[in-house]
C-alpha cells in the first residue's frame, strides 16, 4: 500500500493516507518528547521498535476481541491502520501509582491501586493535557455516554489481557494510555500501544524500563525497549 498525502505530523507519528480512503500508513519517527514537546530528541531505532512492538500487542489484542486499528505491518517503521474518527480523549489505567496521580495526590510512587484506577484526559498539547471527567465528556460533546462506557470497559479489559502479559514476561503493567476513535460507528483501539505510552517496572528490581527512562534521563531508553520486546518475543526484524 503506497504512502500519498501527509495528513497529520504529531510528535512522534506521520500518518499518510493511500489510496484506500479507509486505511492510512502510520510511519513510526524516531523523535521522542515528554513534558508536552518540551523535552525533544531523536533516538535511534525507536520508530522501529515501536511499530513492531505496537504491531504485536495490537494483533494480541485483537486476537482476543478487543478490535484494533491495526492492520498489517508494512516495514520497520510503517504500520498499515484502519482509518479512525478519533475522540479527543485519551484513556489512562493504572495499577499502580506513578507519575501525575503521585504529584496530584500526593501518593508514593508504586502503591498498589486496587481496583484499578481508570482516568479521563483531554488532548490538547496547548493545554497540557488536562485531567477531565465524566461530565466534562458529556457537556463538551468529545463522546456520548454510551461511547464512555465502551472506552472504560475496553481500556479495562486490555487491563486484564496486558497485566497477564506482562506478567508472564516478569513486567509490572504500572499503567497506560490508551485512545479509541470510531470506524462506521464501531469503538476501536487506536494510536500505539508501546514502551512510549506505557510504565513498565521489572517485577524483580522494580527498576523502570519504559518512557520514564527518557523523561529522567535514565539513559539506554532503547536498549530497555528492546530488552521488553526480547522478554515478550516481539520480533525485532
Ligand atoms: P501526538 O498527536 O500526540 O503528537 P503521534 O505523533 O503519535 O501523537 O501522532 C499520531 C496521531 O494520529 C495522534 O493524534 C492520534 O490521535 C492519531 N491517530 C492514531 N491512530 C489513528 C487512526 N487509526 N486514524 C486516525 N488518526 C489516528
Ligand atoms: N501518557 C501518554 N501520553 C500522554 C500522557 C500520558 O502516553 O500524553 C501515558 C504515560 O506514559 C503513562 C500514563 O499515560 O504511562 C499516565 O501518565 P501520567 O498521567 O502519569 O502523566 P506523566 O506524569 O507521565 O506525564
Amino acid at each position: 500500500m503506497q504512502k500519498i498525502d501527509l495528513l497529520y505530523k504529531g510528535k512522534a507519528k506521520s500518518a499518510y493516507t493511500t489510496e484506500q480512503a479507509d486505511l492510512l500508513v502510520m510511519e513510526y519517527r524516531n523523535d521522542t518528547s515528554a513534558f508536552d514537546g518540551k523535552k525533544l530528541e531523536q533516538l535511534a531505532r525507536k520508530g522501529e521498535v515501536n511499530n513492531r512492538f505496537n504491531a504485536f500487542i495490537m494483533e494480541y489484542l485483537s486476537n482476543n476481541g478487543v478490535p484494533t486499528h491495526h492492520v498489517a505491518l508494512l516495514s520497520a517503521n510503517q504500520s498499515l491502520v484502519k482509518r479512525l474518527q478519533m475522540l479527543p480523549v485519551e484513556c489512562v489505567v493504572r495499577n499502580r501509582a506513578a507519575g501525575s496521580i503521585c504529584r496530584r495526590l500526593g501518593l508514593e510512587e508504586g502503591k498498589v491501586l486496587e481496583p484499578a484506577v481508570f482516568e479521563f484526559f483531554y488532548k490538547d498539547d496547548s493545554l497540557g493535557d488536562p485531567m477531565i471527567n465524566d461530565s466534562h465528556v458529556i457537556t463538551f460533546g468529545w463522546a456520548t455516554d454510551a461511547q464512555m462506557q465502551e472506552m472504560k470497559a475496553l481500556s479495562l479489559r486490555v487491563n486484564e489481557l496486558l497485566s497477564q502479559l506482562f506478567d508472564q514476561a516478569g513486567l509490572y503493567l504500572v499503567d497506560y494510555k490508551l485512545e479509541f476513535g470510531l470506524h462506521q460507528d464501531q469503538m476501536v483501539l487506536g494510536d500505539e500501544f508501546s514502551p512510549d505510552g506505557c510504565r513498565l517496572w521489572d517485577k524483580q528490581t522494580l527498576e523502570k524500563m519504559d518512557k520514564d527512562r527518557f523523561r529522567q534521563g535514565l539513559g539506554q531508553v532503547i536498549e530497555y525497549y528492546e530488552e521488553v520486546a526480547r522478554r515478550l518475543g516481539v520480533p525485532l526484524n
